[in-house]
């Protein structure tokens, strides 16, 4: 083959230049000169941009800077095999060298996942190294709950998959990626539950303050903590238990309210009797001193005449004495009787209190049915469709923000939203669909003969519905959405599992943007 002359070799470079649109810089012209020519092209080393590099790393520790020691030292040198093991410590991965940096279990920066392709013949990647990372996983999963079923089967997967011999490399990057995602999540969750407990802890405080009539209510309170503050802990619990607290609280001021009323009327009701009582006793000596003058003067009456005006002035004092005793009788019989009925009234407000939650089964403010009259309703349910083998769907419902329409709007406008709410429902959904309130904006519809399929449909109707009824807070429209989450009743579930996964369905709905309907 012709051997090209210098001037050629430079010509064809510029023309090559210009064909691929390459800027003309000395190390672009270098490169081409080498291809055009036939010989191997030797790029300078990039020492400044790999200093760049390095100073951008982190040494925060340690074993950080120690590895940021060899990388520059490699750099200094011109050494590109120094250079990847230097990265590849930092990566978290041991170089080939026997002098790693990298030995021991110390892992400065995670790998980050796209890495873990990148290298997948490395021979870092060991079964030791994922044994440490499942062991990691191990360790850290007690911390966040055992409350996401699906999250611990996917962990178990996970763990599994690490721990093959042969470990396929990109199904763990894809799960651990997952794995990541939910950790998130969960990680979320834990700091939310140590935000609520301590909301929960000065509840219990307050309430304790507000404790005067009766130790039955501290117990009850002090019981529920406890059950709630033991494990398992989820946010569902403390919500619930939290939004119960407020309820006795509420209850508990209104009757202290209403005691002290009864106890101020029986204060008043004492008053009045001593007042009688001491003018009773005054009529009483001032008729005995009428008395006594009249006897003086019927001692020293010399005849009848002088008697007759006496005797008619006896009878008159007697006659008042005995009226007057028996209006102070009549008064005082009047008074017991008010306050034996005040007192009974107490006793039964007391009777009233310890059974008003137990007996109701509505909801007062929405007209839904009450837990209770949930639990009623899901036996009825159940036993329906075991007998009938019909598909029944569960859906929860949980208002979008509904904490800032409290805010701007005022407490009484997010009563009148929940209740708006509540009328849509129950004008949307079939007669035999149950509408229950399960919490303060929280909402659980039984859709008998139902699949699931069909229970998301009928959800997202009723998304659409309430896009066509507006909430009117005054003049103002107000668009309420929603967050929903289905599941259709398993054969082996109770109906509590069929709610807790529509639950998490829902939870996710909120963390996919909200406004959405998921099924489980
Ligand atoms: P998200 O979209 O995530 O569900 O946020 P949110 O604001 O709706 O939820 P969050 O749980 O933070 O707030 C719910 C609020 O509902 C807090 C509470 O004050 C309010 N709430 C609960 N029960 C009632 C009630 O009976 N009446 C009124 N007006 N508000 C209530
Ligand atoms: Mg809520
Ligand atoms: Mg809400």
């Amino acid at each position: 083959m012709d051997v090209k002359k210098p001037f050629e070799i430079a010509r064809e470079t510029l023309k090559q230049l210009t064909v691929r649109k390459m800027a003309p810089t000395p190390a672009n012209y270098q490169m081409i000169y080498s291809e055009v020519a036939g010989v191997a092209t030797e790029l300078p080393f990039p020492a400044d941009r790999l200093r760049d590099i390095a100073q951008a790393l982190p040494t925060k520790t340690p074993g950080q800077q120690k590895q940021r020691g060899l990388l520059d030292s490699a750099i200094r040198q011109l050494n590109w095999d120094g250079v990847k093991n230097a990265l590849m410590a930092y990566g978290g991965f041991s170089p080939p060298a026997d002098t790693s940096p990298f030995a021991g279990t110390q892992v400065s920066i995670a790998p980050p996942v796209e890495t873990l392709s990148s290298t997948v013949n490395a021979p870092a990647l060991t079964a030791d190294f994922f044994e440490q990372i499942a062991r990691l996983i191990e360790y850290a999963l007690p911390a966040l709950g055992t409350d996401d079923e699906r999250f611990a089967e996917q962990t178990q997967l996970l763990l599994t998959a690490m721990r093959q011999p042969e470990p396929d490399v990109l199904a763990v990057k894809l799960m651990l990626s997952n794995f990541g995602n939910r950790l998130s999540f969960a990680a979320e969750d834990q700091a939310e539950i140590k935000v609520t407990l301590l909301k929960l802890l000065h509840l219990i405080i307050e309430n304790i303050g507000e404790l005067s009539l009766d130790d039955r209510w501290l117990t009850g309170q002090i019981e529920a903590l406890m059950t709630a503050s033991s494990p398992p802990l989820s946010l569902r619990r403390l919500d619930d238990v939290e939004r119960r607290l407020k309820d006795v609280i509420f209850k508990q001021t209104e009757a202290k309210g209403r005691a002290l009323e009864a106890q101020e009327e029986m204060r008043l009701m004492l008053s009045t009797f001593i007042e009688r009582l001491s003018q009773m006793t005054e009529s009483t000596s001032a008729y005995h001193g009428k008395m006594e003058e009249n006897a003086r003067l019927i001692e020293q009456a010399k005849t009848m005449a002088d008697i007759a005006p006496v005797l008619k002035e006896v009878v008159g004092a007697t006659r008042t004495m005995a009226h007057d005793s028996l209006t102070a009788r009549d008064e005082l019989r009047g008074m017991r009787e008010k306050a034996q009925t005040t007192e009974a009234e107490l006793v039964k407000l007391h009777q009233e209190l310890d059974r008003v939650s137990a007996l109701a089964r509505h909801d007062p403010l929405t007209g839904a049915l009450n837990r209770k009259g949930l639990d009623e309703a899901l036996d009825r349910e159940i036993s329906n469709v075991r007998r009938k083998e019909s598909p029944l769907c569960m859906a929860m419902l949980d208002i979008d923000n509904f904490k800032t329409l409290n805010d701007t709007l005022g407490h009484a406008t997010g009563d009148a939203a929940l209740t708006h709410l509540a009328t849509v429902t129950r004008e949307a959904m079939r007669p035999q669909d149950t509408l229950a309130r399960y919490g303060g904006e929280e909402f659980v519809i039984l859709l008998p003969d139902t699949p699931l399929d069909k229970g998301i449909e009928a959800m997202t109707r009723l998304q659409r519905e309430l896009t066509k009824r507006f909430f009117l807070a005054g003049t103002e429209k107000i668009l309420i959405t929603f967050s929903a989450g289905v599941a259709q009743m398993a054969g082996n579930e109770s109906g509590l599992e069929t709610i807790k996964r529509a639950d998490q369905a829902m939870y996710l709905a909120k963390r996919s943007g909200k406004n959405r309907v998921l099924g489980s």
